[in-house]
């Protein structure tokens, strides 16, 4: 034990009931394996950040310098569903553990490594457990790996073809080692499910079987149609669209021809925290919910800061904003 305040045990009466249950899953901690500026809760079994428990982490210098180093060399990141993507083993996720692993078809040496590799799969799974809390991802039931290579897309998610209510989260097995840009990806496809799960947008089974069905649900949709269906009036998304998008939306080229996309960010440049983030709104809002997470809240005028700010006007996004810096943070360091 590095240092244990007395506070400690006063904390724990305190916030011990609020934060049962939100150590992440990877860790099982004694006292001796707490910072100096952490605090253990026995309850959980996990040394929380003494910031965490008192509220005070948003001036944290050990948190601040964290994720100023980490913002500060971050690779350039590549986003998105790889074509012909051969998923090469499928876990379901059963209280929280990936459980049934369901083999796909190895096409190189490489790739039956991967397969064989239990102990990395496990690895992978744990890295996503420890940054998101458990509550917030009930809607990931299938945890999936691949591989493009070194860099590229370091994960993805999508809806579970043929069960779209539920998500799926696909990590490259060879990007591991790559730990911050593959952080940095885990939080944005987080953003995603975060942003269009069933509850915020339900999803559009019939639309999404055929192209005159999908035209139609979207003309018919009076709020932001994103998809995988029709945005639910008071969503994040549909909040975001209105704020953001609505005068624009119809420049966006719709092909996603590459170049368009690039001279559309270049027009509205101020609009956006990143180049990606001009896909689409739904890339915008994963892009803009992760910078919200990893930087300190923007000052600035520009829609880009906005649209970091945006996301301060939710309670509920704020707390897990706090939580998810504390546990990447503390898992970081455990590295
Ligand atoms: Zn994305």
């Amino acid at each position: 034990m590095k240092q244990y305040l007395r506070i400690g045990f006063i904390l724990q009466v305190a916030f011990g009931m609020l934060l049962a249950g939100c150590a992440p899953e990877a860790f099982v901690l004694t006292a001796d394996d707490c910072y100096e500026d952490e605090t253990f809760v026995e309850e959980d079994q996990y040394c929380y950040l003494t910031c965490e428990l008192d509220g005070t982490c948003a001036e944290d210098p050990g948190l601040l310098g964290f994720f100023g180093d980490f913002l500060a060399d971050l690779g350039n990141i590549v986003f998105g569903v790889p074509e012909d993507v051969n998923v090469l083993v499928t876990y379901t996720l059963q209280n929280d553990r990936p459980v049934d692993p369901i083999e796909g078809e190895p096409l190189t040496v490489e790739e039956e490594d991967i397969i064989a590799d239990t102990v990395a799969h496990e690895a992978m799974w744990q890295e996503f457990a420890t940054i998101i809390p458990a509550e917030n991802r009930r809607q990931i039931a299938e945890y999936g790996i691949f591989t493009d290579g070194v860099d590229n897309t370091m994960a993805y998610v999508e809806p579970i073809p043929g069960n779209e209510t539920q998500w799926k989260i696909v990590m490259d097995a060879v990007d591991a080692e790559n730990k911050k840009e593959q952080r940095y990806t885990l939080i944005h496809e987080f953003g995603h499910v975060l942003t269009l799960n069933n509850n915020q947008v339900p999803f559009d089974t019939k639309a999404n079987a055929d192209d005159l069905a999908y035209e139609e649900a979207a003309e018919a949709c009076n709020r932001f149609f994103t998809g995988e269906g029709c945005a639910n009036s008071n969503s994040y998304i549909n909040d975001f669209y209105n704020a953001f998008w609505q005068d624009i939306y119809a420049e966006l080229p719709l092909d996603q021809d590459p170049d368009e996309l690039y001279s559309f960010y270049e027009q509205y440049q101020d609009r956006f925290v990143t180049d990606y983030a001009a896909t689409n709104p739904g890339e915008d809002i994963a892009e803009s919910w992760t910078h919200f997470v990893l930087n300190e809240k923007p000052a600035g005028n520009s829609i880009a800061d906005q649209k970091v700010r945006f996301f301060y006007d939710y309670p509920e996004l704020v707390t897990l904003r706090d939580q998810i810096r504390a546990r990447l943070y503390s898992g970081s360091r455990r590295d």
